[in-house]
């Protein structure tokens, strides 16, 4: 037994984390890089909107690389790889890998290694983005909603691949997509910058586009998904029935632009399921696109609610 098991254990689900403090930090290189990306968009909606505002091509252009890396990193990071929600064919595993890391949240190996960590000890010593971190107290809640949303990301979260995520560097394509990830994001930058440059005629043009469906496109996305992590266990209803300690919540106003994500109550009931949404009422658009795959005969053995347990 680990430490941290060991300290998962005793843990009473108020008090701070044995030993919340001792946080390693990571290396200054990948604190710069770290920072970098999350400064960084604030000072270009600033230049953006001093420049020119946005256009409508710039608009369009966020919007289409928003959704193509939102559902990457929900449908493919999250239900498929980290989840297994469903079985699909190699190629569109690939696509999925390579749409979501180029949302500028890690590799794919990493990603699903934290994922699974937070849901091995889900609000409990050894969650990787826990907002009760440093205690139930309004003071420990706030400096753990900082952490949890964004703090954690400067700590070394200690959630080795090797344990949390064999199966991913077991697979070659998925080790050459982790290893791809800095040209990815480059690329993810490069791509709706060479569109803007190409529909308007002028490098102007390529500029906005940069600026607002480049930058400003992945800091929005980044902090929806963040807030999954902090405000979907903090803040919201708690309908369904979860381990103990875990506070997971539905957040409805985040549903559409997390793709069903923030049903996250529903997720942590069932972490397996290929919908996190439950009835017709909470629109789940990562379901929908799982429930075309399997229309088309792409997505196989799909995890669907179970209909005896909770509506679909
Ligand atoms: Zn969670
Ligand atoms: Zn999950």
């Amino acid at each position: 037994m680990t430490i941290t098991d060991r300290r998962s254990i005793d843990y009473d689900g108020a008090s701070p984390f044995p030993g919340a403090a001792e946080l390693a930090p990571v290396g200054r290189v990948r604190a710069g890089l770290t920072a970098a990306i999350v400064v960084l968009p604030f000072f270009a909606l600033g230049a953006g909107i001093w420049l020119s505002g946005v256009t409508a091509v710039d608009l369009v252009l966020a919007g289409v690389c928003y959704v193509v890396t939102g559902l990457g990193v929900t449908v493919g990071f999250h239900r498929l790889l980290t989840h297994g929600s469903f079985r699909a064919p190699r190629w569109l595993r690939v696509m999925l890998a390579v749409a979501a890391s180029m949302s500028f949240q890690g590799n794919v190996v990493d990603w699903v290694a934290v994922h699974r960590r937070h849901h091995a000890f889900t609000d409990r010593p050894g969650d990787p983005h826990s907002p009760y971190r440093y205690g139930a107290g309004w003071r420990g809640q706030l400096r753990g909603l900082a952490h949890a949303h964004l703090g954690w990301l400067f700590t070394d979260a200690q959630s080795p691949p090797a344990r949390y995520a064999p199966d991913l560097l077991a697979d070659p394509a998925m080790v050459r997509i982790a290893r791809a990830f800095p040209a990815l994001c480059a690329l993810s930058l490069l791509l709706p910058s060479a569109a803007g440059w190409l529909i308007s005629g002028s490098l102007y043009g390529g500029l906005t586009a940069f600026i607002w469906a480049g930058l400003v496109r992945v800091a929005v996305l980044q902090h929806v998904t963040w807030s999954v992590n902090s405000l979907c266990h903090l803040v919201g209803s708690r309908p369904h029935a979860t381990r103990r300690h875990d506070r997971s919540t539905n957040l409805w106003p985040l549903a559409l632009a997390s793709f069903g994500e923030s049903w996250h109550n529903g997720h942590h009931s069932e972490p397996t399921c290929a919908r996190h949404g439950r009835g017709r009422l909470q629109i789940d658009l990562s379901a929908n696109l799982i429930a075309l795959f399997e229309w088309l005969g792409w997505a196989k053995d799909v995890r669907w609610p179970d209909p005896k347990r909770t509506p679909r």
